[in-house]
């Protein structure tokens, strides 16, 4: 029996041999009460038994604000922290990070061919991974809508699509939470290979981004999506021009595929 074609490998899907995987890498990834709802989403993900075996999936010990694996990283302090957040400036503009997979060689590849050409198969893949992410880590959060990481109008006219808002159609719908258009980028930066260091991306990100919202609850709590969180700039600038309109009592949770 099978059931579609898996989007990492091109093999067709053979669901009783997925079964074992789905059950093993559910249990890894729920608790009690989330166990159905991340089996069934396992279970309808586009990937055969293998490829889902060899997903690199984060673990369970994870910085709590970044949300990085923390096998990668030598720990310090008592919170939790990475090094980088626990050096980092302005760390509380960003309540928390979470991901599910590590960057690692092979998903670079496909990430590239959902960025630039927007494949349907990839977006319904990309975006079952986010929604197990929420049931992961932000369950019952109560978040007051999801909104995206824009990208600059030259650049949106050049590709045609952002492939986060795709993402963020997909999740808003199986998580039942809105998405609403926040923010307009005003600066376009250079790729992230031109630049040199984390202190010259961090300052290229300053006030890239400017209010374009409708009216929200001061005390809004919102979900912001990207596809990577690589130093994080992007999202803390972010959530920096979210709370410099709405106010300190807004809250801004930030939700990627990679870490
Ligand atoms: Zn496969
Ligand atoms: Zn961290």
């Amino acid at each position: 029996m099978t059931s579609g074609m898996c989007v990492r490998c091109g093999g067709h899907i053979a669901v009783p041999e997925k079964e074992t995987v789905v059950r093993e890498k559910a249990r890894q990834l729920s608790d009690q009460a989330s166990y159905p709802v991340i089996y069934r989403m396992l279970k309808g993900i586009v990937l055969c038994g293998v490829c889902l075996d060899s997903l690199p999936l984060i673990g369970h010990d994870i910085c709590q604000r970044c949300g990085r694996d923390r096998e990668l990283q030598v720990s310090i302090g008592d919170e939790g922290l990475c090094r980088d957040c626990v050096h980092g400036e302005d760390g509380q503009i960003l309540v928390a990070n979470r991901s599910l997979l590590r960057y690692e060689k092979g998903e670079k590849d496909l990430l590239g061919l959902f960025k630039y050409r927007g494949d349907e198969r990839l977006a319904l893949y990309y975006g079952t991974l986010l929604a197990i992410t929420v049931q992961r880590y932000y369950r019952s959060m109560g978040f007051t809508c999801i909104t995206t990481v824009p990208l600059h109008p030259q650049r949106l006219q050049e590709r045609g699509f952002n492939q986060v808002d795709l993402l963020a159609r997909y999740l808003g719908a199986a998580i039942k939470i809105p998405v609403r258009p926040l923010l307009c980028r005003t600066k376009d930066t250079p790729k992230l290979s031109k630049q040199k260091g984390r202190a010259a991306r961090h300052e290229s990100m300053r006030e890239a981004f400017v209010w374009d919202g409708k009216d929200m609850p001061f005390a809004a709590k919102i979900l912001l999506l990207d596809d990577i969180y690589t130093t994080g700039s992007t999202l803390r600038s972010c959530a920096r021009t979210i709370r410099a309109h709405l106010g300190p009592s807004c809250e801004v949770y930030s939700l990627t595929i990679y870490r």
